[in-house]
């Protein structure tokens, strides 16, 4: 085994990051500094703490804040300040990825010593154009365009882009919420963008360095993630990772439109919800009615959560229940506000 290899072993280096003395299973909550929470992510970070709050899991907060193109300043501390509002709490300071891209880089030349990745400059309207995709759906990138001179494979240049090169094959996603699950994330997705063009980790790679180094043994998240999870398994496993953390994909919040809720829904962030007064104890009770762990909304401690947000429910969700998302009517609204 290298050094970077074992670098990247979770035994040997949970301490880069955490003291590696905590045995306990560990959560993350990972929010992108984008701009408020809105409901949808509430709804993920409230169960996230409340299941690990109950089943004892320890709980770290990090920022996922690389891609500075899209991050909002003053966003990190606006968060904890909402998270702090609702009622949530983690264990141990908070941290920003950019702030050490050393790990990052190692797991670059641990992929690189495998010939796992090559240097792809090209653009997403570049690759549609070489394979004639059609524009919408996800873009595949397939193993036709990997490189064929050796020198594009490595990790020689930080300033260039680099992509995995997926291997094929299926990959089984054991989801505590979702079942088994089998993907062919070659055929899916192609060779996900490891390194992104503008220099820096992109987050498919960033998120399992992350979790691996974290001691991370437990995700909590949108199950519009749930396909990533096994190219995320994938990475995991080219970077030296035993077992795959447990998945724990939540369906998303829709709006009464039947959209996804996003930071354009600026009125359903948790900044201007306070700001209008409501209270987080309304929101904890909203959110647990919608997930269906209370028959009618009312306000709700986030700590008395901990007990109503039942891991059973969640593992037994019909598949009704899990294909189709939470959706929020104006009565939830009205409520919320009244
Ligand atoms: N930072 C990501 C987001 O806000 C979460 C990624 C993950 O949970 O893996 O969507």
């Amino acid at each position: 085994m290298s050094a970077n290899e074992r670098s990247m072993t979770a035994e040997s280096d949970t301490s880069i990051h955490h003291p590696g003395s905590d045995s306990r299973p560990r959560t993350r909550l990972a929010p992108s500094p984008t701009g408020d929470l809105h409901l949808g992510n509430a709804r993920t970070f409230l169960c996230n703490w409340a299941l690990a709050r109950r089943l004892g899991w320890s709980i770290i907060l990090r920022h996922e804040d690389l891609d500075a193109s899209r991050a909002v300043p003053g966003s990190c501390e606006r968060i904890e300040a909402s998270l702090h509002w609702l009622g949530l709490d983690w264990d141990g300071p908070s941290r920003l990825q950019s702030e050490n891209l050393d790990p990052y880089i190692d797991a670059m030349r641990t992929l690189a010593g495998g010939d796992l990745v090559f240097r792809s400059d090209l653009s997403r309207r570049e690759v549609r154009e070489a394979i004639g995709a059609p524009h919408g759906g996800e873009l595949v990138f397939p193993a036709t365009l990997r490189p064929i001179e050796r020198d594009r494979w490595g990790f020689m240049d930080r300033s260039a882009g680099h992509r995995f090169a997926m291997p094929g094959g299926e990959e089984v996603v054991r989801d505590e919420i979702f079942g088994t699950c089998t993907f062919d994330p070659a055929k899916e997705g192609g060779d996900p963008v490891v390194w992104t063009r503008d220099g820096r980790p992109a987050y498919q790679l960033a998120v399992v360095v992350d979790d691996l180094l974290d001691g991370v043994t437990d995700i909590v998240r949108g199950d519009d993630l749930l396909s990533s999870a096994a190219r995320q398994q994938r990475l995991g496993q080219a970077l030296g990772r035993g077992t795959p953390p447990r998945w724990w994909h939540l369906p998303l919040v829709h709006d009464q439109d039947g959209r996804r809720l996003s930071k354009r829904d600026g009125d359903l962030g948790l900044d201007a919800l306070r700001t209008a007064g409501v209270s987080p104890e309304r929101v904890v009770g909203l959110l647990l009615h919608l997930g269906g762990f209370v028959p009618e909304p009312a306000p709700i401690h986030a700590r008395d959560a901990v007990g109503l947000i039942n891991p059973e429910r969640l593992t037994t969700l019909s598949e009704s229940e899990r294909g189709s998302p939470c959706r929020l009517g104006q009565e939830d609204l009205d409520w919320l506000r009244s």
